[in-house]
Order: C-alpha cells, then sequence, then structure tokens
C-alpha cells in the first residue's frame, strides 16, 4: 500500500521518538536545566510506539527512525527493536543517537535488526563538544563509533550541526574525516527551534559550507537515493566517504518531503515546524476500531506544502528538538 498526501508526496518514512530524555544537554536543542519530568501516563508505553509502528507500516510506511531525546536511554529498547524490525513490509528500522552508549549497545543493536546508525557529533574538540553539548565527553562517542563499526554496522552518517563562530572552523576537520574513513559526514544548517537571540547569525547556509569545502578539495557530486534523505551529496576525489549537505533553511525540501512524526507523548506531525499536530493518545487508549489509522491519515492529509522559516513574521513558539525528535 502507498499514501499520498494532497500535493501528492508519498509518505514512506517515520520519524518515532521514544523519550524526550536526554543524557546531553546540546544548547540548540535543549534548555540547559532540560526538560520537564512527565507523569508515565502522559508518554507513550512501547506497547502503544509499536502499535502507532504498526498501524504506520500498514499504511504504506516502510522506513522507521528511532530518534529522541536519547533513544538508547529508553528502558527495553532492545526487544522493541527486535519486535519492531520484524514487521512485514518495514524495509528499515534505523535510529539517531548521540553515540555515548553506543559502546555498550551498538551490538545489541546490530542483533535486534537496526540496520544503520545516524551519531551526532558537532566538534571534533573535547573541550568545545563538552561546551557544545553542557557536558558531554567526547571520548564516549568516537568509542560509540568504533564500537557501532565493530558490531558490524555500515559507516555512520554522522551529523554535524554547523553554527557560525562555534565550530565552523572545524569544517574542514570533518570533511577530511571521509578522505580516511568511509563515514558519510552531513552537514546540517542549525534551525531555530528554540529561538535564541540573533538565531540567524548562527546559520551558515549549506552553500557557503560547500564553497569553503571545495576551496580545499575537489568535490564530486553524487547521484541521489531515496535513502539518501533531503542531503545533497558529494564525495572528495579519492576518498573513502561522502559528505551531505542538509538545508532545512537556506533550500528547504518541503516538495519532496516525504516523512511524519510522532513523538513520545504521542503528539503525530506532519511538519517540524508548520501546520498542526493530533494526539493520538485519545486513539491509541480507546480500543475503539480504526480510530488510530483514521488519526494517521489525518496527520498525512493536513501535511502543509512547505514551512516559512525564512519568513520575517515566524511567530511559532520556540520548542525543544529533543521533543519532537528532529
Ligand atoms: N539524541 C539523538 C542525537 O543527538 O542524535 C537523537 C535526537 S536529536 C534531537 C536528532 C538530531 O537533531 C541530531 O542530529 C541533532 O543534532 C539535531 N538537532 C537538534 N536540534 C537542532 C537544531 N536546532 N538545528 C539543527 N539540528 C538540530
Ligand atoms: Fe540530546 Fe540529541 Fe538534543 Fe543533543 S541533540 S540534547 S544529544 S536529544
Amino acid at each position: 500500500m502507498k499514501i499520498l498526501d494532497r500535493y501528492g508526496r508519498r509518505i514512506s518514512y517515520l520519524r518515532l521518538s521514544l523519550t524526550d530524555r536526554c543524557n546531553l544537554r546540546c544548547h540548540y536543542c535543549m534548555p540547559a536545566d532540560g526538560v520537564e519530568k512527565l507523569h508515565h501516563n502522559e508518554i507513550l508505553s512501547l506497547e502503544e510506539l509499536h502499535m502507532v509502528a504498526e498501524e504506520a507500516v500498514l499504511l504504506g510506511i516502510d522506513k522507521i527512525r528511532l530518534t529522541g531525546g536519547e533513544p538508547l536511554l529508553r528502558k527495553g529498547l532492545i526487544p522493541f527493536c527486535e519486535r519492531l524490525a520484524s514487521l512485514r513490509g518495514l524495509k528499515e528500522l534505523v535510529l539517531t543517537t548521540n553515540g555515548t552508549l553506543l559502546p555498550e549497545m551498538a551490538a545489541p543493536l546490530r542483533k535486534a535488526g537496526v540496520k544503520r546508525l545516524n551519531i551526532s557529533l558537532d566538534s571534533l574538540k573535547a573541550e568545545r563538544f563538552s561546551a557544545i553539548t553542557r557536558g558531554g565527553d567526547l571520548w564516549r562517542v568516537l568509542a560509540g563509533i568504533k564500537a557501532a563499526m565493530a558490531a558490524g554496522f555500515p559507516p555512520p552518517k554522522i551529523n554535524m550541526v554547523m553554527m557560525a563562530g562555534i565550530n565552523d572552523d572545524e569544517v574542514l576537520d570533518f570533511a577530511r574525516l571521509t578522505v580516511e574513513h568511509s563515514f558519510t559526514v552531513r552537514f546540517i544548517e542549525y534551525m531555530p527551534t528554540l529561538k535564541e537571540v540573533d538565531w540567524q547569525k548562527r546559520c551558515i547556509p549549506g552553500t557557503e559550507l560547500l564553497e569553503r569545502i571545495g576551496r580545499a578539495y575537489r568535490l564530486i557530486p553524487l547521484v541521489s537515493t531515496e535513502s539518501a534523505g533531503p542531503a545533497k551529496n558529494f564525495k572528495i576525489e579519492g576518498g573513502a566517504g561522502s559528505i551531505g549537505i542538509i538545508t532545512p533553511i537556506s533550500g528547504h525540501f518541503c516538495d519532496s518531503c516525504n516523512r511524519i512524526r510522532v513523538s513520545s507523548r504521542g503528539m503525530a506531525h506532519g511538519c517540524l515546524f508548520s501546520g498542526g499536530s493530533i494526539d493520538l493518545k485519545p486513539a491509541l487508549r480507546s480500543g475503539k476500531d480504526g480510530y488510530l489509522r483514521r488519526s494517521l491519515l489525518e496527520i498525512v492529509s493536513g501535511k502543509p506544502m512547505g514551512h516559512r522559516l525564512r519568513e520575517e513574521h515566524d511567530d511559532r513558539s520556540p520548542f525543544a528538538m529533543s521533543g519532537i525528535g528532529g
């Protein structure tokens, strides 16, 4: 089965957030004191998250990304992944993590059927990494990347949020990683989710990054596959890995957006920045036949054509990305 939204986009990708809690506090994602602790009734149980995934797959979703907060913090994650991986019709179960718990968990995740990992890493300098994440240990993440490779995962995608004056002097260091290693390094434009003062000054357009990398290396454009998602991909000539540029702000990719999101609080979203959300908890807890399916279809049909982040009169309320899952 295939589901199309009202603009003819095929919706095939669900980002499922397992928790809004995290063991890091990245400046751009979370407030310094973290997120409010919720009553367990306000969070979807693993059984409920499974029901959402199962219904979404029946509707035509064939890729699920587990995210958070930090998804590796969710208790019962490994058996949950095993169940999801065996859903008929699901082609890809993948996960985004900050990597800090991978030294212990990479092998069990691989065994449970997770196909690929995206690992977030915004600096290769230990002190700076700690400042950006408010206390994170770079060496745990590097050990996590090694553990993922040792567990047999394909080379991970490394997600780096590029911020002017904070870590943009490391662009070439990150690009160089792809010369020797078969990683994909993806540079992501900083998004103003928390509406920090002067956020525009932090945002570096993807085109500028490409120019900077292109001055140091010969870049070869790669043909985009559907699984590459919204990234524009390149390879440094002779390099083992590849480089992706993700431009949610400067060149938004709404035309080909194929995703919906469900948060750990059970809120379904058709778009990160525009349009409404639907609380799936009543559908999940009513026991009424067809209610969950109708709610998911409503999110698909209400998916807006695009966001308006670049417009001057952007009146969104600030939100922590950790609550939705990026
Ligand atoms: N904790 C996991 C991690 O950090 O990979 C998963 C959740 S995190 C919210 C998912 C992704 O969103 C990360 O790659 C993070 O860098 C990205 N992200 C969070 N806030 C962002 C922002 N304001 N702008 C751009 N990317 C952001
Ligand atoms: Fe945690 Fe990921 Fe947000 Fe950083 S980006 S605070 S690691 S959820």
